[in-house]
């Protein structure tokens, strides 16, 4: 059997480094918001080249807070693009704020620049760029219009640790930005963790206030917060996964490479184009009969996933929120996208697997 992914194995080859962080940190008796924190977040900021990086407890906070940071008045609209993961969109709605759906490119999957403007009203506060599948949207025609139009700019890079965009790395193209370390991403987590990386200094101490109950001096509340501090243990073990992001990174990569290369035209594979360094969190494919094809391959051992079954303005809890929105192109991917195995801890026979069999479909 050849899995999606496996946590336990993909986690194995660090196995040792964790568990003399586990006893360090068990011992230290500092349990929140001490060394392994600060240290972790310098080692984020440097990795990312921002300026900045607090830690928070997930993805879905780093993005609340994100937005709350900015302090928009409610009801003030976001866009968004619409075959996002249902985060980017919840994170909207509790800030009351008002979620604009703009539909992706059908090549890159990403908010389809050239149909921003024609969604910004007076009530447009800001965009929240999603770096889906690990390939960062097209931001120097984002950032153009946001500064065209005075809005401010979020980064959901929840699946793009370590992706460029013509050189200029994930979580430095918008005001402020969101990172999940939710075991699965490609820096993952032993649980919930998240940062949020910025260049704007002006908004440093407003975050680190909303993590930590709205407190920027113990005992005294400034702000209405939350509590969202990104736990000891987690920065600890996130250190050390981070001296191998690199590694985690190329292999993926190359896994890429070797679907990009052998699977034929059947499939509709990923886009490769020079400006963009894609970090392949999921690696899609897209196939008329994709339902038929995903049991094709479980049938011979071979499971996948699909990212996502079905789209946010689709959702039961979106009823009366976003169903008056339609959007065909993202109708068009979660019919027809599917999700091939391309963890850290596949092997190339694997994918070259895979492979053999989806072309005999
Ligand atoms: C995983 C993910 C999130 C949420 O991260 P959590 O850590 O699970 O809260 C947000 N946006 C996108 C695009 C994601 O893939």
């Amino acid at each position: 059997m050849i899995e999606y992914e496996n946590l336990a194995l993909l986690n194995q080859p660090f196995f040792a480094e964790f568990e003399k962080e586990f006893s360090e940190t068990l011992k230290s008796g500092w349990y929140i918001l001490g060394n392994k924190v600060k240290n972790f977040e310098q080692e984020f900021a440097a990795l990312c080249q921002t300026k900045h990086c607090i830690g928070v407890a997930n993805g879905l906070d780093a993005l609340i807070i994100a937005l709350r940071a900015f302090d928009f008045p409610k009801g003030s609209e976001v866009l968004v693009p619409s075959n996002t993961y249902i985060a980017t969109i919840l994170s909207i709605l509790h800030n009351g704020l008002v979620p604009v759906l703009v539909e992706p490119s059908i090549d890159t999957y990403n908010m389809d620049a050239s149909l921003i403007e024609e969604k910004i009203t007076s009530k447009t506060c800001a965009i929240i760029a999603v770096h889906l599948y690990g390939k960062v949207c097209e931001m120097d025609a984002i950032n153009r219009i946001a500064e065209k139009h005075n809005l401010k700019v979020v980064e959901d890079c929840a699946q793009a640790h370590g992706a460029k965009f013509k050189n200029t790395l994930a979580g430095n193209f918008g005001h402020i930005n969101a990172f999940s370390f939710y075991p699965t991403k490609n820096l993952g987590a032993m649980g919930d963790a998240g940062a949020i990386t910025t260049n704007h200094e002006n908004y440093v101490a407003t975050i680190k206030g909303l993590r930590n109950y709205g407190s920027k001096e113990k005992y005294y509340n400034d702000l209405v917060g939350f509590n969202s501090r990104l736990d000891e243990i987690q920065a600890a073990f996130l250190s050390v996964k981070l001296k191998h992001l690199d590694k985690i990174t190329n292999h993926k990569r190359h896994l890429a490479q070797l679907y990009l290369t052998h699977l034929n035209s059947d499939f509709v594979k990923p886009v490769v184009h020079p400006d963009y360094f894609d970090v392949y969190h999921i690696f899609n494919i897209r196939h008329p009969k994709r339902d038929q094809l995903k049991a094709y391959l479980l049938q011979h051992d071979i499971k996948t996933d699909i990212h996502y079954p079905l789209a946010p303005n689709k959702q039961k809890a979106m009823i009366g929120i976003l169903d008056t929105q339609p959007t065909p192109i993202a109708q068009l991917i979660h019919q027809t996208t599917l999700s091939l195995p391309i963890s850290y801890y596949h092997t190339e026979n694997d994918i070259r697997r895979v492979i053999e069999v989806m072309n005999k479909f």
